[in-house]
């Protein structure tokens, strides 16, 4: 039972405790039924052996595999290209964050951004090259948002920042410094690219509301931006609602 106990994600105390006892008992059986000092030396060292050895193997592979664990949920959790958290570890991350974080009616912005003709530069300058601006991209958007907000790759040439307790102002600002800053970017040293813009979503909500209506928002608000001619940024209503997501607010293209 002691290793089956080992073995269970039980506390180090009560895997210690557990051991304990029982190599005290049974030393106790084990002097009362020797025959002599010697032997009740040997068959204490005997049960103690047969009890601690067993429980220090399985702990030590119980706390491998949870190693081993951890490291794949790293991997399943993060972009290899961008070293990013992808679509899975982001969620996850939003799902801690609202789980942990005590500032309940703060606001939250969600920003989707979404690079230019993307797959024209994939075709005129290869994909290696449309890989190299996605770095790039990752590599902007980390140097440029707060600590603490959220950033990652949602997938293909599709990035999402979370900002805690960011005002649509803030949020509208940092999205249309991401903006600028991408378009300034020296493209043509970097990767022979004569330039690339992004377009931006921006949805906005009382802390706790459901992320699947935000994510919808911020990409409808960024369609807003596609649609009416990209390189701009695109805020939904206050409230998030889809409805009236994707009222253009930006004149923010200069
Ligand atoms: P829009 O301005 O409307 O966003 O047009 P777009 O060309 O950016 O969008 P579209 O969805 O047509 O193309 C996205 C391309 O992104 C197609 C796909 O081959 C490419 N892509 C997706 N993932 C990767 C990746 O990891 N690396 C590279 N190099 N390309 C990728
Ligand atoms: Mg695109
Ligand atoms: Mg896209």
């Amino acid at each position: 039972a002691i290793p089956a106990i080992a073995a269970m994600a039980s506390s180090r105390r009560v895997i210690v405790g557990h051991t304990i006892v029982a190599i005290a008992l049974a030393c106790a059986v084990a002097i009362v039924v020797a025959h002599g000092f010697a032997a009740a030396l040997v068959s204490c060292t005997v049960s103690a052996t047969v009890i601690w050895l067993p429980v220090l193997m399985i702990g030590a592979l119980r706390r491998s595999l949870v190693l081993t664990q951890a490291r794949y949920r790293e991997l399943a959790h993060t972009d290899p290209l961008t070293n990013l958290p992808n679509r899975r570890g982001f969620l996850d991350r939003i799902e801690r964050y609202h789980r942990t974080s005590t500032v309940s009616s703060a606001q939250v912005g969600f920003l989707m951004i979404d690079v230019d003709h993307f797959k024209s530069i994939n075709d005129r300058f290869g994909h290696a090259v449309g890989d190299e601006v996605l770095k790039r991209l990752a590599n902007l958007g980390s140097t440029t948002l707060r600590k603490g907000d959220l950033f990652g790759r949602l997938g293909g040439e599709e990035f999402l920042a979370i900002l805690p307790s960011a005002s649509a102002e803030t949020a509208a600002h940092i999205g249309e410094r991401l903006r600028r800053e991408c378009e300034e970017l020296d493209w043509p040293k970097i990767a022979k690219l004569d330039g690339v813009t992004i377009s931006l979503g921006v949805a906005m909500c009382q802390f706790g509301y459901d992320e699947t209506s935000l994510l919808h928002a911020a990409d409808t608000a960024l369609y807003e931006s596609k649609r009416s001619g990209r390189n701009r940024l695109t805020i939904a209503d206050r409230d998030g609602s889809i409805e009236k997501a994707a009222k253009l607010i930006s004149a923010s293209r200069r």
